[in-house]
């Protein structure tokens, strides 16, 4: 059977977070009652004219910048001419073959993936289908649409077909909603449809240059989901080819509950859209001045802030791509940082307990009720041998869960360790003299039985100072205490 290589290129919409939408006053905003921010221009009444939002143009130039792009000197829209009750003008403003952004790139473990264009366009409304098989457009009673997403910003941005792999699509979509986020230009949120994703995919025998007949799947919300239909669609082509077959060049539908793919629609051409420049809209020519602005004020980009990290606080690439891809815990972590935690310790509490309860609550980093400077005084309090280890994960479980700094959970429960020498020679010489018997084995046995023994012992020592013994201390007298 021959080897396969897959060959992937991705289509990201992200939605712009301006506070309005692209060509008109309306307001950009997810959730709100159906209907309710639509006027004329986005519900393309005759006579209506669209206004390009500044804002928008400044978002797309940001991301432009981010992924090394081009900005030629003017992009134009177009009108891409479909029907679907979703769109009332029955066309769609987008721009077609002068994009605003061309031939950029972008980072993914160390690999470069092409990209080719990101160009702005209008989003949609949405269409709901009610009744019978749910979600399902046929076999649904009825529709119901909400225009308050038709013309809200969008920015598609189409890779080259440099992806070899599921998963590295995944890693590509991590970083790029990394750093679409950390430039402020969108909440990329998948859950509210904020950032989506479409995928083209196509297979050759591996070691080989030419292209295979490519095949669009759509309907992927989650980077798992994505992982999980290109690994799909990657099998299925490959059985096809196998067994002697050819791939057609179609739209596919990612059924997420199934875990398959099947086609939605034969590919449509672009001159199926009847593109044809937008008369109502003049060409966008953003200044050299704007530009360079924009450059200026552009924030730290994920890929450096990681190697900044890294070796500033001398910890692992690994940890590193924790902090700064999981939104706002870096932040907190420099935070705790500037309130005198050391860097590495700082991160392997974040990246540890702490991220554990961020993900199992839900809770953004910036919410929690434990601060980054109380995550430093419990650092201190680690440092300084008043808690231990176990100890302190417990006062950080109780700050967490808003029962106070560090330093009066500590105060509270009586938890700083017990280092004092006078106080655990006693606690030592008692549980050796409650066990005589364990004492003569130990003394006596062979070195796994010690081990063994010497478990018990410590086991005995720690429940008898109630978990507050500090265990090197302990270690050093019990040592004395059995050597007899
Ligand atoms: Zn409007």
């Amino acid at each position: 059977m021959r080897e396969w290589e897959a060959v992937i290129g991705l289509e990201v919409h992200v939605e712009l977070a301006t506070e309005t939408k692209l060509f008109c006053s309306c307001v950009n905003e997810f959730g709100a009652e159906p209907n309710t921010y639509i006027c004329p221009v986005c519900l393309g009444l005759p006579g209506s004219l669209p206004v390009l939002n500044e804002r928008a143009v400044e978002f797309a130039l940001r991301v432009g910048e981010a992924l090394h792009c081009s900005v030629p000197e003017h992009s134009i829209f177009h009108r891409k001419n479909y029907f679907y009750p979703d769109m009332p003008k029955n066309y769609q403003i987008s721009q077609y073959d002068e994009p605003i952004c061309v031939d950029g790139w972008l980072e993914v473990d160390s690999v470069r993936v092409g990209i080719e264009r990101a160009h702005m366009e209008e989003d949609t409304g949405k269409t709901l289908h009610v009744g019978g098989a749910a979600g399902r457009i046929h076999g649904a009673e009825h529709s119901l649409v909400d225009y308050n997403r038709a013309g809200v910003p969008l920015m598609e941005i189409v890779s080259r077909p440099d992806i070899r792999s599921p998963e590295q699509a995944r890693a590509y979509v991590s970083e790029l909603r990394g750093l679409l986020e950390a430039i402020g230009v969108s909440d990329v949120k998948m859950e509210e449809g904020s950032l989506r994703i479409d995928a083209n995919i196509s297979l050759r025998p591996a070691g080989t240059e030419g292209l295979g007949t490519k095949v669009e799947v759509k309907n992927m919300n989650s980077l798992r989901s994505l992982g999980r239909a290109l690994e799909y669609e990657a099998g299925r082509q490959a059985e096809v080819l196998d067994a002697g077959g050819r791939i057609t060049q179609e739209t596919r539908h990612w059924d997420e509950e199934a875990g398959l793919t099947h086609t939605l629609r034969s590919k449509e051409e672009a001159f199926d859209y009847r593109y044809f420049p937008e008369p109502d809209l003049v060409p966008v020519a953003p200044s050299a001045e704007w530009q360079e602005r924009v450059r200026a004020a552009m924030p730290e980009l994920p890929s450096a802030r990681r190697a900044r990290l890294a070796a500033q606080w001398g910890i692992s690439d690994h940890d590193a791509g924790v902090l700064v891809g999981t939104a706002g815990l870096a932040d907190y972590a420099e935070a705790a940082v500037a309130a005198g935690a050391p860097g590495r310790e700082a991160t392997n509490w974040v990246t540890g307990d702490l991220l554990g309860f961020v993900k199992e609550s839900g809770t953004r980093p910036s919410d929690l009720r434990l601060s980054p400077s109380g995550l430093a005084e419990l650092v201190a309090l680690v440092g300084d041998g008043t808690l231990s280890r176990p100890l302190a994960k417990e006062v950080l479980a109780a700050g967490l869960a808003g029962q106070g700094s560090p330093k009066r959970v500590v105060a509270e429960r009586g938890l700083a360790q017990v280092s004092d020498e006078a106080e655990l020679v006693g606690v030592v010489e008692a549980v050796v003299a409650a066990h005589p018997g364990e004492v003569e084995r130990y003394r006596g046995g062979e070195e796994k039985d010690r081990k063994k023994l010497r478990g018990f012992f410590m086991g005995q020592v720690m429940a008898a100072t109630k978990g507050r013994g500090n265990p090197q201390v302990l270690n050093r007298l019990l040592d004395e205490r059995l050597a007899g």
